[in-house]
């Protein structure tokens, strides 16, 4: 725990708004928060925390974000799952401004720590082609090719980070975060991710009586998902590391997507009728997280078994699709 003031970029959204629960559970007082988005759309808010508004892709936006700051947490981005990202390249290229400015007001004002939260899809697309996964090592990056719009940022911001650490000395962390899921997240309207995506239409099969589920591709891709918990965990222990290079931060517990959903169906109590749609945005055939590195620098890797996260995520979105249900 410390008394110096800890920026959130990003707050609003599903990790940055964990990030501030969990310090606040720490004990940590001098908390700004920023997002975008109006205040009552973020996913959680808390009063005791300078929550500001403002649109960080504009430097002086940065400048009002970072003044004062002893860590900033750049997680702010215009991204979501694979419906977002195949469909919005440009939109998700433009988060560049973002950590650029960023970076540039943490040297302006000497911010001594500095943490990017970069993306597994950084990755060469030719390591993710088949379904049987080799994991993905970090030095799996280069030569690049990543995903088209979104991965190309990362990338780029990646090496800005390591730019300003090699040439002025700014302490950077940047982390590969493979999947991330939990309560408090997008679960509707176009930017939400399989698990919670998959979570939400087998609620609503359930609940419609209607026992059919519509899967993006054909089901046979494999992922890993890390839960929100063992995200945080690792976030913060590789703030307050020595370790410069971009390290993944993922489960390595490999699912397919039809898995996925087996799960999910368990945890729901139904088994639906599946269809396949082979033209909906499907992302890469396979991918998982070497954690080979993480093991090294911490002698930790993300735990969370799929199921155990999977329910608590389930439990939630139900609950806040009763709840829409019931405000209409
Ligand atoms: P999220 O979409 O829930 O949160 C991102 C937040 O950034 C949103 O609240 C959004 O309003 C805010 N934002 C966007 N543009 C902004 C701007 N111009 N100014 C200020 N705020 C702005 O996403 P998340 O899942 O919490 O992801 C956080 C970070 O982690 C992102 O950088 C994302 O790319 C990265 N990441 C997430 C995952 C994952 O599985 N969730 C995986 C890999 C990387």
């Amino acid at each position: 725990m410390s008394s110096e003031k800890i920026v959130v970029c990003g707050a609003g959204g599903f990790i940055g708004g964990h990030l501030v629960a969990d310090l606040l559970r720490q004990g940590h007082k001098d908390l700004r928060a920023v997002d975008i988005k109006p205040l009552d759309e973020w996913y959680q808010h808390f009063p005791q925390v300078e929550n500001l508004r403002l649109d960080l892709q504009g430097k002086e936006a940065c400048e009002q974000a970072a003044r004062g700051a002893a860590q900033i947490y750049n997680h702010a981005a215009d991204m979501g799952g694979m419906g977002f990202i195949e469909n919005n390249r440009c939109l998700c290229m433009l988060s560049v401004l973002i950590n650029t400015h960023l970076l540039m007001a943490a040297r302006k004002f000497g911010v001594p720590r500095y943490f990017y939260a970069s993306s597994a899809c950084v990755y060469n697309a030719d390591k993710q082609r088949d379904v049987n996964v080799t994991a993905l090592k970090e030095a799996d990056a280069y030569p690049a090719m990543p995903e088209d719009g979104y991965g190309w940022e990362k990338l780029f911001s990646e090496r800005m980070c390591r730019h300003f650490r090699e040439d002025f000395g700014l302490v950077t962390r940047v982390v590969r975060y493979h999947n991330v899921y939990g309560p408090h997240g997008t679960w509707d309207g176009g930017r939400e991710k399989a698990p919670a995506a998959v979570c939400r239409k087998v609620i609503q099969a359930k609940l419609s009586g209607k026992m059919e589920i519509e899967i993006w591709g054909d089901g046979h891709q494999t992922r890993s998902f890390m839960y929100i918990d063992d995200c945080l965990k690792g976030t913060q222990r590789l703030m307050h590391s020595d370790v410069i290079e971009p390290l993944n931060l993922g489960s390595n517990e490999l699912v397919s997507i039809n898995q996925l959903v087996d799960i999910v169906e368990g945890i729901a109590g139904v088994k639906l009728k599946r269809s396949y749609n082979l033209n909906a945005p499907k992302g890469v055939a396979g991918r998982n997280s070497d954690n080979t590195l993480i093991k090294k620098y911490f002698n930790w890797e993300p735990g969370t078994r799929l199921k155990d996260g999977l329910a608590k995520t389930y439990a939630w979105i139900n609950d806040e699709i009763k709840r829409n249900a019931k405000s209409r």
